[in-house]
């Protein structure tokens, strides 16, 4: 069974990812109103990957006994200045999150609960992904300027993600 502590300090994460979710969720809707489909088609999919790093750390939680309580969320922007705003944003997010995932495992690591890190190996790992993903694109976007072109590629190209 689950430590209270580990238990408090997982419900927080949650809403965290949650959070990410609906942050990305509000960024996809975003790029719908300037009519940048591929842009939202990335970010919806980005939301719905937030939403299943919530659900692994509510199956945590149920898998071992441990009670799930959702917190409030914080209402996310719904106003943004571009694209590239949008990933400056996205990036200091996930650095962000890279923070709260490394002191939740040092949590883990104090509690001597090693299902916990095994699980948080995990999103140390992803957590390289999501900086890596969103500094590539942020980057990108910031050589392309103002360059319409380049800009609808990448437009294109983000259309083409799966999960
Ligand atoms: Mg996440």
């Amino acid at each position: 069974m689950i430590g209270k502590k580990m238990e408090q300090a997982i419900n927080e994460q949650i809403k965290h990812e949650l959070y990410s979710s609906y942050l990305y969720l509000a960024m996809a809707n975003y790029f719908e109103t300037i009519h940048l489909p591929g842009f939202a088609h990335w970010m919806s999919v980005q939301a719905e990957e937030e939403r299943s790093h919530a659900m692994k750390f509510v199956e945590h939680l149920n898998d071992r006994g441990g009670k799930v309580v959702f917190q409030a969320l914080d209402q996310p922007p719904s106003e943004f200045k571009g694209p590239l705003d949008v990933f400056q944003q996205v990036q200091a997010h996930e650095e962000k999150v890279t923070g709260l995932i490394h002191a939740l495992y040092d949590t883990a690591v104090q509690e001597n609960d090693k299902p916990a890190q095994v699980l948080l190996h995990w999103f140390i790992n992803e957590q390289v992904e999501e900086e890596k993903n969103a500094e590539l694109i942020a980057q990108q976007l910031q050589m392309i300027g103002d360059q319409r072109p380049a800009l609808f590629m990448v437009d294109r190209h983000l259309a083409g993600r799966g999960k």
